[in-house]
């Protein structure tokens, strides 16, 4: 058996252990500390716009946090991405709140700006409350349309928690994912574009909004010698260790978005003359996609395979391959849930694929995936 070749796995650049030694070296083997503030100062760096970016234990803790900041409470509304993962919806009920679900349009993938609008009117009209929070996904790394969210967002005043948890380095009109919204969650787990072993972080608008965080992240501690809480508080703080492995991803974290998107080329070159396969693309030059995942399209009739035999013969290959996200408003556990869906979503879960694409396979690896599969298609 050929050696497996995963979706997308951990790729270390070297420096990580140095900051985990130094953390040791220094007995900073607690949660906060010097790597936390340094992973901090990295990615606010590199996301630029001025933002403040807090370090916490998930991508769903930033998620979470992010909702709680907007004041969503017991009884509200959130708007949110149908098509995404569990993860983007999930914290919304925590809060005790309802997601209202809402469907893609096809160029991007991502929540479609007419059913946006045509929810936040419908939800105004049966219930008389404006929805709290608007939640768009860039899955996959590619940029929701950010200008048309704004702009709708902007006009009935209701604030953008952008989910970038896939879309590290991906931008949209030559702004980095994250810095649209009132609050951007970004997540370091192991299969994400860097990871800190597990991990995430909100990128703020403010230094207050961003102290607001870390106060909400740390118990809701007051400034009092002694334990002193008016709030509910979480404990949502990366460990020091967690962030010496992000800063030392920072150091590569350019170079894995390059191999990603040179992955996403060979595979849209490769694919090229097969009929009935489609490579996911970036739809205009307003896009640039850091290709997290490649995704394909198949269509049954020209390719004469379906999606889930593809699926199911190259894992007998011992390659590693996913149907896209099932949409939210098809999982058991949100049925009860509001949704504006016209089918967008569904079609692309029924037919889609999602391809390997980890920054450390080689060009034998993605070859060998798409020749197999050009072979079983007609
Ligand atoms: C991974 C992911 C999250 C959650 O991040 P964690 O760090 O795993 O908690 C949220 N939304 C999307 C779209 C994701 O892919």
């Amino acid at each position: 058996m050929k050696q497996r070749i995963y979706l997308s796995l951990a790729h270390m650049g070297g420096r990580e252990q140095d900051f985990i030694q130094e953390a040791f070296d220094t007995n900073w083997v607690v949660p906060l500390g010097p790597n936390v503030d340094g992973f901090e100062k990295d990615l606010s760096t590199y996301l630029g716009e001025d933002r403040h970016v807090v370090a916490l234990s998930a991508g769903t803790a930033a998620i979470h946090l992010g909702l709680v900041a907007l004041g969503v409470q017991s009884g509200d509304e959130v708007i949110c991405q149908s098509f995404t993962f569990a993860a983007t919806a999930n914290p919304i009920v925590y809060q005790g709140a309802v997601p209202v679900f809402v469907d893609s349009e096809p160029e991007t993938w991502n929540m479609s700006p007419g059913l946006l609008e045509e929810a936040i009117k419908d939800r105004i009209a049966r219930t008389g409350k404006k929805p709290k929070a608007i939640i768009p996904v860039h899955l996959y790394g590619m940029p929701a349309r950010m200008d048309e969210i704004g702009s709708i967002a902007a006009t009935y005043g209701i604030p953008v928690l952008e989910d970038a948890a896939e879309a590290l380095g991906s931008e949209y009109r030559g702004r980095k994912c994250g810095t649209f919204g009132e609050y951007g969650a970004l997540s370091f787990n192991g299969n994400k574009m860097i990871t800190t072993s597990g991990g995430g972080a909100l990128v703020c608008r403010t230094e207050e909004e961003a102290g607001a965080i870390k106060y909400y992240a740390t118990q809701a501690r007051e400034p009092a010698p002694h334990y002193q809480h008016t709030r509910i508080g979480y404990n949502y703080r990366m460990s020091n260790i967690c962030a010496g492995i992000g800063r030392g991803q920072m150091q590569v974290l350019e170079e894995h978005i390059h191999r990603r998107r040179s992955i996403h080329g060979l595979y849209t070159r490769l694919f090229e003359d097969q009929a009935g396969i489609r490579v996911m693309d970036n739809y205009s030059g307003d896009y640039d996609s850091n290709f997290w995942l490649s995704c394909i399209l198949i269509d049954e009739l020209q390719a004469g395979i379906s999606r889930e035999t593809v699926r199911r013969k190259l894992e007998a290959e011992n390659i590693e391959t996913r149907p896209l996200w099932k949409p939210m408003h098809l999982q058991p556990v949100f049925k009860e849930c509001p949704r504006y869906i016209d089918g967008t979503s569904e079609g692309l879960f029924d037919i889609g694929l999602c391809l390997p694409s980890g920054s450390s396979l080689g060009d034998d690896d993605i070859i060998r995936v798409a020749e197999l599969i050009k072979s079983m298609c007609r």
